[in-house]
């Protein structure tokens, strides 16, 4: 039987979830044994024929470019599942900064004297479902190397993963840590999916947003939580310009 084929792709984002994917060590070994990767320019000389189909489209990084998305539309129509990889690519992560800049400034910010040159061309900042249908997202920034592995392995055992629907919180609180209100930071874990073991918190910081807004986050929970600290909406707003801006 045809094992089933994968093809892992980047746009603008540091390529930091492709390296989670080779820190998967042993279990990529393990992977490979049951897929054949037909196109990865980060790690392979080899690459798929031009319009080569593939069972899942492994996608990291952010739609910055009109050019980016004819490509991602490209790989979406060869892809039978589409994984968006990362926040870069599932809620465009920090690239989403730029958004709140007129994007001449931008561009002048970068390029200086060079900003008009026409292949220069920029464009506000798309995640990737903000683009083309995406079927799966693996948060993070950068992934959790086991999470990818855990959707992979589900996808072609034919069943739906799922992800955490519960805010870092959860797991904080399950992990007994000190929380970061406490010493007078603002956290966003309150708001923010789980599925990192609240990696930020665990290590003595604050939660700064990278796996996204959980599904119907608890806003007033929130108001409380930063009522009860002297902090405002607008501290919290401003804490998740870093990686939740619009
Ligand atoms: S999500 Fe983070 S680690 Fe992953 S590509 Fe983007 S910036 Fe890099
Ligand atoms: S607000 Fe942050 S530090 Fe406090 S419990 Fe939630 S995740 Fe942990
Ligand atoms: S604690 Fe928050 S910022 Fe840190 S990895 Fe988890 S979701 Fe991302």
């Amino acid at each position: 039987m045809r094992k089933p084929r994968i093809g892992i792709f980047d746009f603008a984002c540091c390529e930091g979830c492709q390296l989670q994917i080779v820190n998967l060590e042993e279990e990529i070994l393990d992977l490979l044994g049951v897929v054949t990767p037909v196109e990865w320019r980060e790690a392979m000389s080899d690459q798929a024929e031009k319009g080569e189909s593939f069972d899942i489209a492994l996608v990291e990084g952010s739609i910055t470019r009109e050019e980016d998305a004819e490509r991602l539309r490209e790989i979406r129509a060869r892809a039978k599942f589409l994984i968006a990889l990362g926040a870069c690519a599932t809620i465009g992560g920090v690239n989403k900064l730029k958004n709140n800049f007129g994007m001449n400034d931008v561009k002048e910010t970068v390029y200086g004297e060079a900003a008009d040159m026409p292949h220069l061309e920029t464009m506000p900042t798309k995640a990737l479902h903000e683009v083309v249908q995406v079927d799966y997202m693996v948060h993070g920034c950068p992934i959790e190397a086991a999470e990818l592995a855990h959707v992979v392995r589900t996808l072609l055992a034919g069943k739906t993963p799922t992800l955490p629907a519960y805010p870092v919180c959860v797991e904080c609180k399950l992990k007994e840590n000190a929380c970061r209100f406490e010493f007078g930071e603002i956290c966003l874990g309150p708001i923010t999916r789980a599925g990192c073991g609240a990696r930020c918190p665990s290590e003595g910081s604050w939660c700064f947003g990278c796996r996204g807004l959980v599904d119907d986050p608890n806003t007033q929970a929130a108001r409380e939580v930063m009522a009860h600290y002297g902090k405002t909406i607008d501290d919290l707003r401003g804490k998740m310009l870093l990686f939740n801006s619009k």
